[in-house]
């Protein structure tokens, strides 16, 4: 055949010459042969009627005006370069290799286009071997920009040791031992150890701050992970993509207590770099803990001398290269809801690939939530959504949302157009939005809109499902602004991407301490008993807090006194888990509802009374029935039943909203929908009722997905 293909910043181009049948074939063979990290969105086919060319040629890309070619995210090491790595003379053990096929992307770009002149490797000047392979059309390596060898491309080093053989034989042994280990990896620096070692682990711990939310592991294979973890072909798939996420699955086999501190789920991964699977070569255990070296709550580090003096003292070997980041990013987290993705953190691997709308959203930026943030940009028809940026509350988490901001500005070429963040006026992402508003465009201020939380939390899962029409939106999670003042999180929209009514919500409930009620169920669960018969005296699970505190607490509710109201469900869900004894006071993010779900008896069909009327759904019944229930019921089965309540629930009130307004389409987002017996049981109770259910796949359910809503509720104005 002849032709000719030519790359734009719109897509492929090929104008192809042959007979009918091998057009056919080659048709066929775009998509069947195409890359693994290939998306092929779409194929339109016409015919002409000149013969072009008498060869077949590779035209130089052309980039359309405003367009941007995508970047691609990171891609884990591919096959083939696994075995380059034992067999290509200049590439034994070469913990750098890549390909056309595989290697760093995002995390090493600067600018577009995309060339390596534009990459943290342009300091790497290519030996003569990697250039030829560079220019040569049949070569794998052919015009892979990060392409590099051991005489040429960049190096690990550990106290002045620059062979990595040495360096890998060294750190595996410590690691054996029950050492601890930073490594510079591809978003950033990593601690790891043995995942079986108590003591390291331990350290690890005490290294980040960090006291008992669960450490990801890196196993050394999918047959390790078999042994340890119970694994669907679901799982299976997103474990072996060519992302290489951290996958939340069952436990099956105990790997180490100080992992997960007994909770009955391990966030698990295979190896996706190639010094990862160098180092499994020489270890002899099932798997290490690979977690970022970041003080917990801070971003992660990716700066080589911030780590130097931040980690070479804490552990037993600090091991770097000289291969800058820059674009720090985390792994990512997913777990599977009825066998489909669902994203928890985005990361590496998810980002910056765009999600694509059938509408403009060009120029609009989204600033995002607090906790958890993650922002965005628009693109023409496309909303390119940053890594995970984390809790903006801390400092340095919030310098590194400034400049990563900015960065994205600059390399997706991005003018801003509209403004859109929060309603909460003491969010830091809707500060740093004000700020930006009082910027000129055109001698005009840029508009700023802001957006209710769990109506973006809405609009996000709209977004990617390409609706565009009323819906009912179930919105439930831990905290969001409402525009009464409140705090909501139990919350029945009725909505369009513009605009939302509140149709329904959880009774309110004080908050004693504000905040401070977060981290410490027990407070709210005091509130919820003040107008009951139970008395808190015959509580198990106050039985070890402070007699004065609860006095205090008691005093607080009832004279209102820094207590504010709130209708979160995230909120319900502590409560229960204090009632049940399983986590008095939370030590990371959602510990009490993480708990109360690892116990449930999946197997549970009952549920609880609960109450609904004028628009407000009581849980009261629900409380009251579960205190008296503890007595003869088990932990398992009492837990179960609760998470059945709540989906009853949101049945019931759905069923009603259907009846009056027609619609049958229901949205479930926020970040209480990242508990997976909750959304399956939701799920399926809602389509044995006929409903059209829809869910986040792209974006996370939690704050991580709220700026795609922002972006596209603003986008009505522009
Ligand atoms: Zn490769
Ligand atoms: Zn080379
Ligand atoms: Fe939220």
């Amino acid at each position: 055949m002849t032709g000719n293909i030519v790359n734009r910043s719109d897509g492929v181009l090929i104008t192809v010459s042959g007979e009918k049948n091998q057009i056919d074939i080659f048709k066929l063979g775009i998509k069947k042969q195409s890359p693994s990290a290939a998306v092929i969105k779409k194929i339109i086919v016409n015919q002409i009627d000149s013969i072009v060319a008498d060869s077949f040629n590779i035209l130089p890309s052309k980039i359309l005006e405003n367009q941007i070619t995508e970047i691609s995210p990171d891609i884990a090491v591919c096959d083939d370069c696994l075995n380059d790595l034992k067999t290509q003379t200049h590439r034994i053990d070469y913990p750098f290799i890549n390909c056309t096929h595989c290697g760093p992307r995002f995390s090493i770009i600067k600018d577009l286009p995309y060339d390596r002149i534009n990459t943290t490797m342009s300091m790497f000047e290519m030996c003569g071997v990697c250039r030829h392979e560079y220019n040569e059309v049949e070569d794998r390596r052919f015009h892979a920009q990060p392409v590099a060898c051991n005489n040429c491309g960049p190096r690990y080093s550990l106290k002045g040791e620059r062979g990595f053989q040495k360096i890998i034989k060294e750190i595996s042994s410590k690691i054996e031992q029950g050492k601890v280990i930073a490594i510079k990896g591809l978003g950033g620096y990593n601690l790891i150890c043995n995942a079986q070692s108590d003591n390291a682990i331990l350290r690890i711990r005490e290294i980040k701050g960090r006291d008992s939310k669960p450490f990801a592991v890196m196993f050394r294979d999918l047959k390790t992970i078999k042994d340890y973890c119970k694994v669907t072909n679901d799982e299976k798939e997103l474990l072996e993509s060519w992302r290489k996420p951290i996958v939340i699955l069952n436990e099956k086999k105990e790997l180490c207590i100080a992992i997960n501190s007994g909770l009955k789920s391990i966030g698990a991964m295979l190896p996706y770099l190639p010094f990862h699977y160098l180092l499994f070569d020489q270890l002899k255990i099932p798997a290490i803990i690979y977690t970022s070296a970041n003080n917990s709550g801070e971003p992660i580090i990716s700066d080589n001398l911030m780590a130097n003096q931040n980690l070479s003292k804490k552990v037993d070997a600090f091991v770097s290269h000289n291969r800058k980041i820059e674009n720090p990013l985390d792994d990512s987290v997913v777990k599977t809801i009825l066998g489909k993705q669902q994203i928890i953190r985005r990361a590496r691997g998810f980002v910056p690939s765009p999600i694509e709308l059938d509408y403009t959203v060009d120029g609009v930026f989204a600033a995002g939530a607090e906790l958890k943030n993650s922002f965005c940009i628009g693109k023409n028809n496309s909303v390119i959504m940053s890594q995970h940026i984390g809790d903006l509350k801390n400092f340095e988490t919030y310098a590194f949302y400034q400049k990563t901001v900015f960065q994205f500005f600059e390399l997706f070429r991005f003018k801003t157009r509209i403004i859109t963040c929060d309603f909460h006026p003491d969010y830091l992402s809707t500060q740093f939005a004000e700020n930006l508003n009082s910027e000129n465009l055109n001698g005009n201020k840029i508009p700023i809109i802001k957006v209710q939380h769990h109506h973006a939390h809405i609009v996000s899962c709209m977004a990617e499902n390409q609706l565009n029409e009323k819906v009912i939106g179930v919105s439930f999670d831990g905290t969001g602004y409402g525009t009464d003042g409140n705090i909501w999180g139990g919350e029945f929209l009725i909505c369009d991407t513009k605009s939302f009514d509140r149709y329904a919500h959880f009774d309110y409930v004080k908050m004693p301490g504000g905040d401070l009620a977060v981290g410490q169920p027990w407070r709210i669960l005091l509130a919820y008993l003040n107008n009951s018969q139970i008395k808190i005296e015959n509580l198990d699970c106050l039985r070890n807090i402070d007699k004065q505190e609860i006095e205090l607490v008691l005093k607080m509710i009832q004279q209102d006194i820094n207590s504010p109201l709130t209708s979160s469900a995230g909120r319900l869900f502590d409560v229960v888990a204090c009632i049940l004894n399983l986590c008095n006071k939370q030590t990371f993010d959602a510990e009490a509802p993480i708990r109360l779900e690892s116990v449930a008896d999946k197997t549970e069909t009952g549920f609880y009374p609960f109450e609904f009327s004028n628009g407000i759904l009581n849980f009261n019944k629900t409380i009251d029935a579960i205190i008296s229930s503890i007595k003869n019921e088990s932990i398992p089965v009492v837990s179960a039943k609760f998470h059945n309540t709540i989906a009853q629930a949101i049945k019931h009130v759905s069923v009603i909203m259907r009846k009056e307004s027609g619609l049958n389409k229901i949205i479930l987002s926020g970040g209480v929908f990242q508990n997976r017996f909750l959304l399956e049981k939701s799920i399926q109770i809602l389509n044995k009722n006929k409903f059209e259910v829809f869910t986040n796949h792209s974006v996370p359910p939690n704050d991580g997905g709220i700026a795609l809503g922002q972006l596209v509720v603003a986008s009505n104005y522009l």
